[in-house]
Order: C-alpha cells, then sequence, then structure tokens
C-alpha cells in the first residue's frame, strides 16, 4: 500500500488549533488536544498499520452507540430494535430534547443520537435474558467486537459524565413521560453513561470498523460475530447519521461511513476494503474530530475508499 500516513499526520494534526476539547464533561476538558493517532486494517493484507498517537487510550463516548446498537440487534433482533428507535436525521444536535418534542409520538429518531442510544441502551437493560449487569455484558461484547482485552471503564470520566449529565437525564425523563422508556431510567442512565466512559485506542476502532467492512465476520479468526444484515444496517446508519449534522456533508467529501464521539474518536467501515479508527481530541462545533476528519479525508481520497464512486 503505498500511502504514508506520518507525512500525513504531519499534514493534519495543525488542523486541531481551529477545534476545541469537549469541555461541557469536565474529564474530557483535560485531554491534550495536540494529538492525532491513526490505525488501519487492511482486509485484504491482513494486517495494521498505524502512526501518531495510535496507541493512546481515550473515551469512546458516542461510537459506543454503534456498540450497543450491535449488541441489542444481536439479542433482539433488527425488527425488534427499529420498532423503538428510527433512521431518520434529527436535524438538531446530538443532545438535543428539542427533536423529540418536534416529532410528538414519535420514537427517537435514530440510535446515533444521545436520546436514541439512551433507548437502545435501556432495550439492553430490560432484556430479559440479560444478566444482573447489562454494562458487563456491553464491556465483554465490546472487548470482543473490538479484539482489544484491555479496553476498560475510566471512574474519573464515569463520574464526570454522571454529575454533569443532566441533559440526557431530561432526554431519558422525557421518554418516561411520554411512555417510550423501555426499563427504568436511572439504571439505563447509568448503563449509557459507563458505556461512553469506556477507554479504547485507534487500533480497537479500526479493529470494530473492520468487523463492519467484512459483514459482521472477524477478520482475525473468521468468525462471525453479528449478522451481516446487522453490519450493513448500522454501516447504512453510520452514513446517514453517525457525524450529527455533518453527515450529509462527509457523505459527500468522503463517502465512508464513519461515527464520532466528543472523546475525539472516528471508526469507518470501508466495505470490504479497511476498518480504520481515528483519534484526535479538537472538535469542532458539530462535536466531531476536525483534524480527524481532515485525515480522514485525505486517507480514503488516497485509498480510493468513496463507496459511491
Ligand atoms: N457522553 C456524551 C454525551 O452523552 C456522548 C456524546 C458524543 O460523543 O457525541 O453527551
Amino acid at each position: 500500500m503505498n500511502l504514508n500516513l506520518n507525512a500525513l499526520i504531519a499534514k493534519n494534526l495543525p488542523n486541531q488549533l481551529e477545534g476545541k476539547v469537549a469541555s461541557y464533561i469536565p474529564a474530557l476538558a483535560q485531554v491534550n488536544p495536540n494529538q492525532l493517532g491513526i490505525a488501519l486494517y487492511d482486509l485484504k493484507n491482513q494486517q495494521i498499520i498505524e502512526a501518531g498517537d495510535s496507541e493512546v487510550r481515550f473515551a469512546i463516548e458516542s461510537i459506543s452507540k454503534v456498540i450497543t446498537l450491535l449488541w441489542a440487534i444481536k439479542k433482539l433482533g433488527l425488527k425488534e430494535v427499529f420498532n423503538y428507535v428510527g433512521s431518520r436525521q434529527t436535524g438538531f444536535a446530538f443532545n438535543s430534547i428539542l427533536n423529540m418534542e418536534i416529532n410528538k409520538d414519535e420514537h427517537p429518531l435514530n440510535p446515533f443520537v444521545n436520546v436514541g442510544a439512551i433507548m437502545t441502551t435501556s432495550l439492553i437493560v430490560e432484556d430479559k435474558q440479560a444478566c444482573v449487569h447489562p454494562f458487563e455484558e456491553i464491556l465483554t461484547f465490546a472487548k470482543e467486537i473490538c479484539h482489544d482485552p484491555d479496553i476498560y471503564l475510566d471512574d474519573t470520566i464515569y463520574h464526570s459524565e454522571k454529575r454533569t449529565g443532566d441533559l440526557n437525564r431530561s432526554l431519558a425523563y422525557y421518554l418516561k413521560s411520554e411512555k417510550m422508556m423501555i426499563a427504568e431510567v436511572e439504571p439505563s442512565l447509568d448503563t449509557y453513561f459507563k458505556q461512553c466512559s469506556i477507554m479504547v485506542t485507534t487500533k480497537s476502532l479500526a479493529n470494530l470498523g473492520a468487523v463492519l467492512a467484512n459483514d459482521g465476520i472477524k477478520p482475525w479468526d473468521g468468525k462471525r460475530i453479528i449478522s451481516s444484515e446487522s453490519a450493513t444496517a448500522t454501516k447504512s446508519l453510520m452514513m446517514t447519521t453517525g457525524l450529527y449534522n455533518q453527515s450529509g456533508t462527509y457523505s459527500r467529501l468522503i463517502g465512508v461511513p464513519t461515527k464520532s464521539g466528543v472523546g475525539g474518536g472516528l471508526v469507518s467501515a470501508a466495505p470490504h476494503k479497511f476498518g480504520i479508527g481515528i483519534f484526535s481530541p479538537a472538535l469542532n462545533n458539530e462535536g466531531n474530530s476536525v483534524a480527524g476528519l481532515t485525515l480522514l479525508e485525505d486517507v480514503a481520497n488516497k485509498l480510493d475508499l468513496n463507496i459511491f464512486k
């Protein structure tokens, strides 16, 4: 593969100056913004290549929404899960309550905004087959699908999320007041705050992206972990809603299904080609990594990854 990742890191790192680390979760405000790392899982050559801050652990945040969606589908089936969340863009910020009020009587519009993810998590919490600790189930699944036994829950971030998560609390209680909430509010929120606070590297995300790109089969051992239809549906939602209000823009500019998190992570799945993990914590106003997106755009162009081409 003719790709100089170190040169692309050097080119894109200065773009972080245009962003800011998330500060509404106090623990995230402590993160050094001057970081950029990438890992690519190359399905053809069965190898990972990486550069920059690829080994740094950071909070997965909203990328956990991909993992809980996949876990909920694995347990309950695609049809059942999408009885409770939609597949529409919201046109509002990721943590907006307004979109629920405007679309009254509709379930959360998609599983990748906070209110939709809280709903998906509550499906896992309520699942009668679940063990008593739904978060432990999610963590075990995350370690397996990210091929990373070192993923852990960061207590400082978790407590910071929990202490300051009033908007998320209001979203969950809004769901309850509209009789949409499936499980008890507090355990659902607690599980949501925990899932956002697990620590990953770009390699964990490249592996997750590689499973999605490989139709649900773990490329490192050839075993299926999620169904083909789950991988396909999830990639489609990543493309249409994974970057919040910038999803349309980056569908045009990059054309690779991608999900972001306010920890500065990006996971992408280029079907049958690459899983990609990127980390750079400085965010734009929409909550997406600034240098991460420009780096992804360069890599997607050089490797010809746009699925619409
Ligand atoms: N934990 C964050 C929140 O609930 C996740 C948001 C994100 O990564 O976009 O606001």
